[in-house]
């Protein structure tokens, strides 16, 4: 499954029950990006994300504070992260950004985190995946649809899906 349209990403995110409930508030005209981000912001209120400094899942010492370089080309500019004090491997964003409730439970028994394989070396660009919001565990599951295929989102949507939080 492709992401390329509005329509896509409501189909996506609310399935079948789209029509006639959730974009109900808006009726008569064509939805767009900002009734997305109403709706969700109503229906679908992200989950929490570490604010302060967790353990490192490796080594168990307080994680290092960092922040993506503005430069980034993946769609991930500017976001602060927490990262092992030792070896410097990424442990989790610290931001809601892909925190969708809905999303798939993690070994630590919360809802994961989507994100999105970037578009620079990544074998399938643009792919979905879940991954720990808590950056506590190695859990990590990609996103497929109900024919068992991956969830891919166009380039185009980047920067739509992540100033609606969507990854
Ligand atoms: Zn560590
Ligand atoms: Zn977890």
């Amino acid at each position: 499954m492709h992401l390329n349209t509005l329509e896509d990403v409501i189909r996506f995110l609310c399935g079948r029950d789209t029509d006639d409930t959730t974009l109900d508030a808006r009726k008569g005209r064509a939805p767009d990006w900002s009734d997305l981000q109403w709706v969700l912001r109503k229906a679908r209120p992200s989950a929490s994300y570490p604010t302060s400094p967790i353990p490192c899942r490796h080594c168990g010492l307080t994680a290092s504070t960092a922040t993506t370089s503005s430069s980034n080309i993946n769609g991930n500019a500017g976001r602060p992260y927490f990262r092992c004090p030792t070896m410097g491997k990424f442990l989790v964003f610290a931001d809601a950004r892909g925190n969708d409730p809905t999303n798939p439970v993690c070994r630590c028994g919360l809802s994961s985190k989507r994100m999105m394989s970037g578009f620079y070396n990544a074998k399938t660009p643009g792919k979905l995946f879940y991954v720990c919001r808590s950056g506590m565990c190695e859990y990590y599951r990609e996103c497929r649809d109900a024919r068992g295929e991956h969830v891919v989102v166009d380039w185009e949507l980047v920067d739509h899906l992540a100033w609606l939080e969507i990854i």
